[in-house]
């Protein structure tokens, strides 16, 4: 990792000023993992090899808890309701989306920031196709979380430069966790990696940057959303007929 939660401080720091800063203080204390907040080493300054950069790396303790970033090739969460029935307030849930789709957009968007209509439908279709609405616990704004944490936004020429994954804290292990979660510990990460759109895992050392994110629980009121480009509504519109009307 190449930036981490700054030891005191709420905010992130980057490897380099973190060793500028104990090079001048040792007594700085270690930056802590995103994910799961434990104390990180530094690796690579002393390696011998040529080519290792200098990073922020996990402990190799058995008893720390399992985190998302430090399990190599780690799995992306999953719609799971299969098991889950139909009911009304899924088929509900499921129309009021469609009806308020450009606020869903316009948050994605935010949430993402580099990405495309495709890849809003993409995200949309799969987590529908899943029946993402039968989770008995989830809200209207939290369908697009569902939408973030199930997709990989893969490196695309024209404006994704990295490769974006959308993390939970770690000790959220699945979709309904994160549902049950008191509002305020609703947080998610949104990681950088520094991989190829052909890469076949996530590794922690090509973890380059993060954010976290706070999630908006209020964006169906802000009247701004509730418009979307002619485009966007043009694209939408051929991947849900019958949901999404095309632009007049
Ligand atoms: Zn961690």
């Amino acid at each position: 990792m190449f930036k981490a939660f700054h030891p005191f401080e709420p905010k992130s720091i980057h490897i380099r000023d973190y060793i500028h800063l104990i090079r001048s203080s040792p007594s700085f204390g270690d930056a802590r993992c995103p994910a799961c907040e434990q104390p990180l080493t530094v690796k690579g300054d002393l390696d011998p090899k040529q080519g290792v950069e200098i990073h922020f790396a996990h402990r190799r303790d058995p008893n720390s808890p399992v985190c998302p970033i430090k399990s190599e090739g780690a799995i992306r969460y999953q719609v799971l309701t299969e098991a889950l029935p139909d009911t009304e307030a899924a088929r509900s849930l499921r129309e009021s989306f469609f009806k308020n789709w450009t606020y869903h957009w316009h948050q994605f968007k935010k949430y993402v920031r580099t990405v495309d209509a495709n890849d809003f439908a993409k995200a949309l279709q799969e987590v529908d196709s899943r029946g993402v609405w039968k989770y008995r616990d989830l809200k209207e704004h939290e369908v697009i979380i569902a939408m973030l944490a199930t997709k990989d936004f893969k490196p695309v020429k024209k404006y994704r430069a990295r490769w974006v994954r959308f993390w939970f804290r770690s000790e959220v292990e699945n979709l309904q966790e994160f549902w049950n979660l008191g509002g305020s510990k609703k947080v998610m990460i949104r990681a950088e990696y520094d991989l190829s759109a052909k890469a076949t895992k996530i590794r922690e050392d090509k973890f380059k940057d993060f954010s976290v994110l706070t999630i908006n629980s209020s964006y169906l009121e802000d009247e701004a959303y509730a418009e979307a480009p002619r485009v966007v509504q043009a694209i939408l519109s051929k991947h849900f007929p019958r949901l999404i009307d095309p632009p007049a």
